[in-house]
Parts: structure tokens; sequence; C-alpha cells
């Protein structure tokens, strides 16, 4: 059994201008002591399905419309709001990409860690203190007996993700979601917490599901991928086999818009056209008005997710046979 099984995964939006389906039927697993990313632009939808698994959608106005979200075999989906409390900061922690907006400005750095410390652990307010000033040692914070008592603003910002990364392995989280963890830093900064996080993984072998638009920061962590496009998965993939040979037109190119020093800059490949507004996804495949092997079955018919074998998986009528074979 996978750690996390999503199955199938509906979320919308119900929104002033209409219903937005933001993620339209997402399907994939996480195994333990396993990092995946998923990988797509801003608004593909794979913030959504981080919000979806916590259960932290904005309300009233995001739902879960469909699907499953098995962590250890419990759907998440059907799980009480104080059941999900038991579970998020203490099995499924999150780190944000700006932790000023997810760390609170009145509470000092040692307390954040502490609560969930004295919530789900049952320590008392000494021990979670020195638990505290042991995992800001552990995250690289210098001085942590006195930064304990500090606010977040006297962080710098790499300081502070460093103590939000603390804050989410404080309960030792088997599944820990980071949601472009590095991409406010820069890219010294974003290194050494990419290293942190590496460590930290192999220390608490918890599983990571990191969301990102970089596909630098894939290769370096994760060991298989899932590409999202306008709300749905169009490629999954080991790591290696993606960066060698991706398949769907969509993640070729945006490997193909990557710099590479044995590559010409000023050939740089660019996807034409824009990510399609999710008030209209386009019929049939979503990407086939920028899809330079676009065909007419392309602009009908939405493509299934084809499975290739050998843990590949693609949404593309390219790699489908007619009789179906494959395809599910
Ligand atoms: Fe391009 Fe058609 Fe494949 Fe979509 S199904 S990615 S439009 S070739
Ligand atoms: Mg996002």
């Amino acid at each position: 059994m996978s750690l996390l099984e999503i199955k199938d995964l509906k979320t919308y939006f119900d929104t002033d201008r209409g219903l937005v389906k933001a993620v339209e039927g997402v399907t994939f697993h996480i195994n333990s002591g396993e990092t995946l990313g998923v990988v797509g632009e801003s608004g593909c939808g794979k913030s959504v399905t981080a919000l979806s698994v916590m259960r932290l959608l904005p309300r009233p106005i995001g739902r879960i419309a469909g699907g499953n979200i098995l962590f250890k075999g419990e759907d998440l989906t059907k799980a009480s709001e104080a059941r999900m409390r038991q579970i998020r900061g203490n099995k499924i922690s999150m780190i944000f990409q700006e932790p000023m907006t997810s760390l609170n400005p009145v509470l000092t750095i040692g307390f954040q860690i502490m609560e969930p410390l004295m919530l789900h652990q049952g320590m008392d307010s000494k021990e979670a203190k020195e638990k505290a000033v042991e995992l800001l040692q552990l995250v690289g914070i210098p001085d942590p007996k006195q930064r304990v008592d500090e606010y977040p603003h006297q962080l710098s910002g790499g300081q502070r993700q460093r103590a939000m990364i603390a804050m989410a392995l404080a309960c030792k989280p088997e599944l820990l979601i980071a949601d472009e963890p590095t991409t406010a830093l820069d890219v010294t900064i974003q290194a050494q917490i990419l290293d942190l996080m590496n460590d930290l993984q192999r220390e608490f072998n918890a599983a990571i599901m990191l969301i990102t638009h970089d596909l630098g920061v894939v290769a370096e962590m994760a060991q298989r991928v899932v590409v999202m496009y306008a709300g749905l998965i169009v490629e999954e993939a080991p790591v290696a086999s993606l960066f060698y040979e991706p398949l769907h037109p969509y993640t070729q190119g945006l490997l193909a818009s990557i710099p590479r020093i044995d590559k010409d800059l000023d050939k740089l490949h660019v996807i034409p056209g824009f990510v399609p507004n999710p008030f209209e996804f386009p019929e049939g495949c979503r990407f086939h008005n920028r899809c330079e092997r676009a065909f007419s079955r392309c602009s009908r018919e939405m493509p299934p997710l084809y499975s290739l074998g050998d843990g590949r998986m693609v949404r593309c009528f390219l790699y489908g046979s007619d009789s179906g074979g494959g395809a599910r």
C-alpha cells in the first residue's frame, strides 16, 4: 500500500465568475520515504491538489467534488474536521513558499514550533521548548537558544524558511508537502534549504510531495515526477526517464525552455501561447492550442492517460493505439 494514494481527485471552486474545475481527475501515489515532484506552471492545479490533501481549501468557495485521497488507507475526503486536526502538522505537514503568510507574526518562532508538540505529542511547555531549540539547531539556525524567543520579522527570509521546516518536522510527519519551498529565496540559500530537506528526509524517512515549477529542483530532489497542465496530469515518469526522454509535447516544451550550458542561449525554446483560462478550458486535449503536433482529433477529444509500462504514463494521442491498448 502506498503512503498516499490520490484517486481521480476533482477539486472545484464556486466563484462569482462561475465554476472553476481547478483539479479535474488527478491520480497519483507517493510511497514512504520517496520524493515525488509535482511540476507545472502556476494555475495548473498543483497547489490546489496539495490544499485538497490538507483539507485547507479556501472556504466557502473551494470543495472536493469527487475522488479519494487515501492516506495509509484512510480516506481524507471523508475525514471529520476533528480528525484532520489530528493529522495536520502531525502526520502530514506542509511548507509554503512564503513563510510570512503561514508563520503567525505575533507569536514567537519557538511557540509556533512548540504548539504542535504540545497538541499532538503531549509535551509540557518545558519539554516542547527544549525540543524547539533542538529543531532550530537541526535546521541550521544560529544561536537557537536566543532565536527561539524571537518573532518571525526578526529572522531573515532563509531563516524563516528554516523555522517553518522545523515547525513542519516537529512531530516527525510521515508526509511533508512542500509547495515551492525555495522559490522566494536566492540561489545559494535555495541550495542550502534543498540540501537540508534531503538530509532531514533521510533522517526522518518522510515522504515528500515537492511542488515546483522548477525542473532543476525536481532533478535534484525527486525520484518520480508528475507533470500537471490545466488541472490534469499529462505525464508521469521516473525522474531520469522524464529528463532523457520526455514524452508529452508540453513536457518537451518545458524541458526545452530550461537554459543549459551545452545549448545556445538564443535557441531557447518558449512554449507558444498561454496557460488556458480555468473558466474556459479548451475542448479536447487542453494543450491543443499550444501544441506543435496537434492534429484534428486533439481539438475534439480529451486524450486518456496512457500507461506505457516502467512507471510511465502520458496523456497524448501520439502514444495511444486505436485499439485502446494501455489506455485507462
Ligand atoms: Fe498535442 Fe494532440 Fe498530444 Fe494534445 S493529444 S499533446 S494536442 S498531440
Ligand atoms: Mg502554487
